[in-house]
């Protein structure tokens, strides 16, 4: 071994030190004022004592989208990061508005609900937070008017998490979209429009009707402006049951979705 080639080792071995935990590198750290250990972040579903449960699913690249096999993908980009030499970490994202758990707005299916305003920005903050029932859909069925009916949803019942086969199934979890989904008919809207109070309707996939439904469920509980959509709903390791719901979108002018945090409390 060459006395040159000796030095490049050395070289690499003071270069691996002090990107790593080496003491040169901790005397560039305390430039920075940086903890020298910092735990990995904990990433909760349950707080509160097992009392507020978050219902709403991560934004992550492989969270599945409409029609595309490919799933969300690249969504966030550090527009300015301290590692290139930035005081701060800037994040930008760029999001189809019916992302995840998401909120449909009267706009997103009327033009004439979307020209007059009818956007996430004028919904209706008391139905997206009350009291709210989690109810099991029976798992060999859509929600038709039959299966509405069964299920009995007593009479005043404002808010209604309808969770289905898509759970169990752990579709929202999967990258790939699945156009087999189980979501409402357009028999099952129409009944729950006509024979109940329900102003805010919560599924367990992108949809809250099903793939061949052709808009007409969307068309149906939309037309009165005063139905709720929020859809792709974490309902994992939930007791059934009644909660107060707390589901907030951003204030977006002019968007017909907006991907909300909704979060179930006990
Ligand atoms: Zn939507």
């Amino acid at each position: 071994m060459s006395i040159q080639y000796l030095g490049f080792l050395l070289l690499l071995l003071q270069g691996v030190l002090a990107c790593d935990h080496g003491p040169l590198a901790a005397g560039r750290r305390s430039l920075k004022q940086a903890a020298p250990n910092v735990p990995p972040a904990e990433r909760r579903e349950v707080y509160s004592n097992g009392r507020l449960f978050d219902i709403t699913h991560r934004v992550s690249p492989t969270l599945p989208t409409w029609d595309s096999a490919q799933g969300l993908g690249p969504f966030l980009t550090l527009v300015a990061s301290i590692k290139n030499g930035s005081n701060v970490n800037v994040a930008q994202i760029k999001l189809v508005g019916h992302t995840g758990t998401h909120i449909d707005a009267p706009g997103h299916f009327y033009q004439e609900y979307y020209d007059a305003g009818y956007d996430i920005d004028s919904l209706d903050l008391d139905v997206l937070n009350g009291p709210a029932l989690l109810v099991d859909v029976p798992r060999t069925s859509n929600i038709t008017a039959e299966v509405m009916k069964s299920l009995q949803i007593p009479k005043g019942t404002r808010r209604v998490l309808f969770r289905t086969l898509n759970t169990d199934r752990h579709l929202m979890f999967q990258k790939e979209f699945d156009t087999s989904f189980v979501a409402f008919k357009a028999d099952g809207a129409k009944w729950l429009v006509e024979n109940t109070d329900i102003k805010f309707v919560g599924l367990d996939y992108l949809s809250v009707a099903t793939y061949d439904d052709g808009g007409s469920s969307h068309l149906t509980f939309l037309k009165n402006r005063d139905i709720i959509l929020v859809e792709g709903l974490k309902l994992d390791n939930i007791e059934a049951g009644l909660y107060d719901v707390h589901c907030l979108p951003m204030r977006l002018l002019g968007a017909d979705g907006s991907p909300a945090r909704c979060i179930l409390l006990k």
